[in-house]
């Protein structure tokens, strides 16, 4: 599981985010949302462990993460504006973190076959990312980041420079995805549609504090208030 218990990060003086605080049952699709600028970033980033929370703590798996560097923490990030290795095929790409992991051959050829296949890019594992879409640029970079099978797989605004059509064939990729390896899962939009198919849990933030966690339907039929009725598209 993933525990946040009354996080808060602030920046000199201004308060991204304060009073944060969820726990994530394992395997769990957990969707953020809210407006710009409400912290959804903030949060995933102290997960990471690229942020440091003012205060609160941090547990993954029952285990303190306040202190423990980025690259120590069982987490895999993938971000709007993520960047693939140029001179690398599609297949290098995939194989890299578990690479640097010194993982053995057959299993890192095995989990590039797995991986490609699951996000339909099985036929384009030789090629190098100027020859892909945007789309499949996007889903190496997906795959890239779930091959090293995270315990805890952070998604900020991943379809997000897609075109419509991309977006809802990726987004039914990534929900199948989830439904095949159950990795716990934090995936941040501003996007409603996003937030209503794939989440098991929404959290709706504004300005740097949790307005409601429910699971979808809950929130939109009960919206705690004013501001989560009209984010979410009910207004009363
Ligand atoms: P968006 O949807 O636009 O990506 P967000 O919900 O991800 O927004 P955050 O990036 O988490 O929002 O930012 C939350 C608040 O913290 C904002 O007011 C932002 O200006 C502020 N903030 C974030 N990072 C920093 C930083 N490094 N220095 C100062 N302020 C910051
Ligand atoms: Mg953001």
């Amino acid at each position: 599981n993933v525990r946040l218990e009354d996080i808060k990060r602030r920046f000199n003086n201004v308060t991204a985010i304060e009073d944060i605080s969820f726990e994530i049952p394992d395997g769990e699709f957990w969707v953020l949302v809210g407006p710009s600028g409400c912290g959804k970033s903030t949060i995933l980033r102290t997960i990471a462990g690229l942020e440091t929370a003012t205060s609160g703590n941090l547990f993954i798996g029952d285990r303190l993460m306040n202190n423990i560097p980025a690259r120590q923490r069982d987490v895999a990030m993938v971000f709007q504006n993520y960047a693939l290795y140029p001179h690398m095929t599609v297949a290098q790409n995939i194989a890299f973190g578990l690479q640097m992991r010194k993982v053995d051959a057959k299993i890192i050829q095995e989990r590039v076959i797995n991986v490609a296949r699951s996000l339909s890019l099985e036929h384009l594992l030789d090629r190098k990312p100027k020859q892909l879409s945007g789309g499949q640029q996007q889903r190496v970079a997906l795959g890239r980041a779930i091959a090293r099978q995270p315990q805890v797989f952070l998604l900020d605004e991943p379809l997000s420079n897609l075109d419509a059509q991309l977006r809802d064939d990726t987004r039914a990729e990534l929900k199948q995805l989830h439904q095949n390896l159950a990795i716990t899962t934090i995936y941040v939009t501003h996007d409603q549609v996003e937030a209503m198919t794939l989440a098991d849990k929404i959290v709706v933030l504004n300005r740097g504090r949790i307005q409601q966690i429910g699971d979808p339907q809950s929130i939109y039929a009960l919206p705690a208030n004013q501001m989560v009725a009209s984010f979410l598209g009910n207004p009363p």
